[in-house]
């Protein structure tokens, strides 16, 4: 047990690890940032900061030995170079999960044994395979680079076969997934503790705008909350799989055929943002909890219901107008510059 009073490190510097160090102050932690960038929003609220790249073994080895546990805020980290980190502190959740969440050929491997459907796919690594992906699956379907995407960035909609020769050749490693046609998105997110003990929020209907996430609602209407518990299995078979501690998210498409896999990420998420007023404890405050070997605060609903708006971009400047509305919990980043696309921050309403 990592008692209130130590330093947890947190590896990237976003909203993410901003919201973990509020609710790790909360709880008596100190926090020590490590980000590749000078004005990280994470660090603002934390006592500690590391400014380094995500491969600089020795700038990690000095952060970590400064830390009695790490976590991490942000998948896209190469896994070689945590090594640096575990000579020195524990880090959760484990280097596996990352390594699986940050390829999506990887974690659809990883979950189809254990039950999941994902769409179906095929490793593209070169317009033949793409055209033969195409062939086997059909249109429309998604193309997607296997790395580093994030809020739909990396993805291009394949209509017809013509569509994909007229591509622009990404040079990445590609995946193909056959188009879902869904009643609507999803995720379970749970918090698994060093014991196993497992707990999960209720799961919120997920919209997305362009790909980013705009809103998620609790609770999710009956054509979800069909598909909800088969979810949750498979995402507690995954957690029990990769011995994890901390919060993990996975996303799913509600289907006529059931839920289908979309991803995972090995950390808190964005559709889980609702839970610092509309749970009784928080997914920050229970990934704190959990990776620090405390027990986990209960996860059941604060209200009715709770609806989260995400602010991004020129949403943000709304603040004034978000805030004349006494009902509206107001989070904003800190983030200083305001570009289309980007979450500058998110607002919650309770349905008392
Ligand atoms: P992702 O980054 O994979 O979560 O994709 C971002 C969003 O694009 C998802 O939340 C869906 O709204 C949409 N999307 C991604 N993959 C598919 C798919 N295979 N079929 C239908 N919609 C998809």
């Amino acid at each position: 047990m990592i008692p209130p009073g130590e330093t947890i490190g947190i590896l990237g510097g976003g909203q993410l690890g901003r919201m973990i160090a509020l609710a790790a102050a909360q709880l008596g932690y100190r926090c020590h940032v490590y980000a590749p960038e000078a004005d990280a929003i994470a660090a603002d609220v934390c006592a500690g900061f590391t400014q380094g790249a995500f491969d600089d073994t020795a700038a990690l080895a000095g952060f970590a030995a400064q830390c009695a546990v790490v976590t991490y805020e942000f998948e896209n980290v190469a896994a070689a170079p945590l090594a640096a980190i575990t000579a020195h502190a524990p880090l959760h959740p484990p280097v596996r999960a990352l390594e699986v969440a940050q390829d999506r050929v990887a974690e659809k491997s990883f979950v189809e044994p254990l039950g999941g459907r994902p769409a179906r796919w095929a490793q593209v690594d070169s317009p033949a395979d793409l055209a033969a992906a195409i062939a086997a699956i059909g249109t429309p379907g998604v193309l997607k680079t296997r790395r580093d995407g994030y809020d739909g960035k990396g993805q291009w909609r394949i209509t017809d076969a013509g569509a994909a020769t007229a591509l622009d050749w990404p040079g990445v490693p590609l995946i193909y997934e056959g188009f879902v046609t869904f009643f609507g998105e999803f995720s379970v997110i749970l918090v698994r503790g060093a014991d196993g003990r497992t707990a999960f929020w209720d799961s919120p209907h997920n919209e997305h705008d362009n790909g980013i996430l705009a809103r998620s609602t609790v609770p999710a209407p009956p054509q979800i909350l069909a598909h909800v518990a088969e979810a949750r299995q498979l995402a507690r078979k995954v957690a029990d799989a990769l011995n994890y501690v901390g919060v993990l998210t996975l996303e799913f498409f509600a289907t006529a055929a059931g839920p289908v896999f979309n991803e995972m990420a090995p950390r808190v998420h964005n559709s889980g943002h609702w839970t610092i007023e509309g749970a009784l404890t928080s997914q920050f405050e229970n990934h704190v909890r959990a990776i620090c070997g405390l027990p986990l605060g209960d996860t059941a609903l604060a209200a009715t219901g709770v609806v989260m708006d995400n602010l991004i971009g020129d949403a943000a400047r709304d603040w004034p107008a978000i805030l004349s509305d006494p009902a509206n919990h107001l989070h904003l980043y800190g983030k200083a510059a305001v570009r289309p696309g980007r979450k500058m921050g998110h607002v919650t309403q309770l349905v008392l």
